[in-house]
């Protein structure tokens, strides 16, 4: 499948997307760890492009869990978008978002709700 490949057991290593996005933002991509502020839960691998704070995510740079991954192959519009929760502890993570300049669909983040952590990639993360 393109976009990753397979580690050993039941690990992936993703490998970054580079498109129009990616290059807009100066190239320069990082994977993301996202964790729920409140229980720590994993909740998403996420490919950050470009420098700056993480501010909303948007859905095709969500690798990883696949329930959430796949939601950019969808079709939908924001209206039938779930909210982003920690799927153990329901702590709101965030709000469905179109970003308009690029007319993307995105959660924007709810501020303090989430910890970020660099990634190499890999799916699940190892425990740190
Ligand atoms: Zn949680």
């Amino acid at each position: 499948m393109k976009g990753k490949v397979m580690a050993d057991n039941n690990f992936e290593k993703h490998v970054f997307k580079k498109d129009r996005y990616s290059k807009a933002r100066g190239g320069n991509s990082c994977f993301l760890n996202i964790f729920c502020s409140s229980c720590k839960s994993h909740v998403a691998l996420y490919q950050k492009d470009g420098p700056g704070a993480l501010i909303r995510m948007y859905l095709d740079r969500i690798f990883a869990p696949s329930n959430l991954a796949d939601l950019q192959y969808k079709g939908g519009s924001k209206k039938n978008l779930p909210n982003l929760q920690c799927k153990n502890c329901h702590a709101l993570i965030g709000n469905p978002m179109v970003y308009e300049l690029e007319n993307r669909l995105a959660f924007r983040l709810v501020p303090g709700a989430f910890i970020k952590k660099n990634s190499d990639g890999m799916y699940p993360p190892l425990k740190s």
